[in-house]
């Protein structure tokens, strides 16, 4: 089923929670809408359930407007947040609701492959009640995939899994999902569901649409500050310059050096990556100076904060730890790792 919003915009009283959405989705993809909680995400899914009826704009089910149509005619499949099981019936009862009310074929295999792919086979004989709360909610996944609709919408439904549990059960749902074709839209709030699941991502903010793209392009090429700043772990470094000659520029009061002619001519927003920049020794050419000032050791990583202007402090991501606090210390970077953005509107300007 390829789902196709127009122009998508929902309004409470005054607020706005989703304006001018629009979205193509080809059949079989895996779409993913990320953003903070109150961007508009929930309303989103709903409107595309039929559990919200749209202020304005359309949404198609192939080639057909569906604004009207209820949500139980629309052949979708959901997964929510508050997963609501039914409480006097036991497991294996609320997986097989669903296939029972369409009278399906084969429903105990399908509940038996189902249930052991979210580890519930112990659990089929309990009661709602007797389970915790990422039991309950590995149910409602199972409720909704035991099914073969032509869509699923999904609302955080990892979100009360510990964090091996989400692991496993995000490759099991991506596996499924391919398997199946079926057109997937999935709620997060987590980047690193976003990056790991979608085909393609739709990063929105405060109701806005702000880059829709595959995992890659998100990460390599951000289209504004705001995408930027929100996806990767630390997010991407940015300072606001002014060029000064040909490869130099200016920010504060502070003067720093380019490895290359300056790609752009005007002020604007300077972004690399943590990844991007290595530790050197204070004074190397063409190195940005800076202090460090906290070094966050994770094991696999370590993350430096490094003070390079009186009120801008950049992260540098490394797998060893290179340095001490105190230190005065050099970020290298390569010029191709830049990012540039326009200072006013937040959009990227160059390469
Ligand atoms: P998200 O799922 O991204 O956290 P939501 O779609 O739930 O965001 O909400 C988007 C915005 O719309 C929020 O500011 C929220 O307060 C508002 N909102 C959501 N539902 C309602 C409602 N039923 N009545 C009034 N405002 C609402
Ligand atoms: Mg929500």
């Amino acid at each position: 089923m390829r789902i196709r919003l127009q122009d998508l915009t929902k309004r409470y009283r005054q607020s706005v929670a989703v304006s001018k959405l629009n979205v193509d989705i080809p059949s079989g993809e895996f779409l993913i809408v990320l953003g903070t909680s109150g961007s508009g995400k929930s309303t989103t899914l709903n409107m595309i359930a039929g559990l919200e009826t749209p202020t304005s704009g359309y949404i198609f089910f192939n080639e057909h407007v569906v604004n009207q149509i209820p949500p139980g005619k629309r052949d979708v499949a959901l997964v929510f947040q508050n997963y609501a099981l039914y409480p006097h019936m036991k497991v294996h009862d609320n997986i097989a609701f669903p296939l029972k009310i369409r009278k399906e074929k084969d429903a105990d295999k399908k509940i038996i492959n189902t249930a052991a792919m979210l580890g519930l086979t112990t659990l089929l004989q309990k009661y709602p009640k007797e389970l915790s709360g990422g039991e309950r909610q590995r149910v409602a996944l199972a409720r909704a995939l035991v099914r073969n609709p032509q869509v699923f919408l999904m609302d955080e439904p990892l979100s009360n899994l510990d964090a091996r549990l989400r692991l496993t059960a995000r490759g099991e749902l991506k596996k499924l999902q391919r398997d199946r074709n079926i057109t997937t839209v999935y709620v997060t709030h987590d980047q690193t569901e976003a990056l790991t699941l979608g085909d393609r991502i739709v990063v929105m903010d405060k109701g806005s649409l702000q880059q829709v793209d595959t995992p890659n392009e998100i990460y390599q090429k951000p289209q504004n500050t705001f995408v930027a700043g929100f996806i990767g772990t630390p997010p991407m470094n940015m300072i606001n310059i002014k060029p000064c000659g040909d490869r130099s520029f200016v920010s504060g009061e502070t003067t720093f050096e380019f490895p290359a002619p300056l790609p752009v001519k005007m002020n604007c927003i300077l972004g690399i990556r943590p990844e991007k920049l290595t530790l050197v020794p204070a004074h190397t050419p063409y190195a940005i100076p800076g202090l460090v000032e906290y070094i966050e050791y994770l094991g696999h990583e370590t993350i430096s904060h490094v003070k390079i202007a009186p009120n801008v402090t950049w992260y540098v991501k490394d797998t060893v730890e290179r340095t001490r606090v105190g230190e005065l210390v050099g970020l290298k970077f390569l010029p191709e790792d830049t990012h540039w953005f326009d200072p006013v509107t937040g959009g990227r300007i160059a390469n």
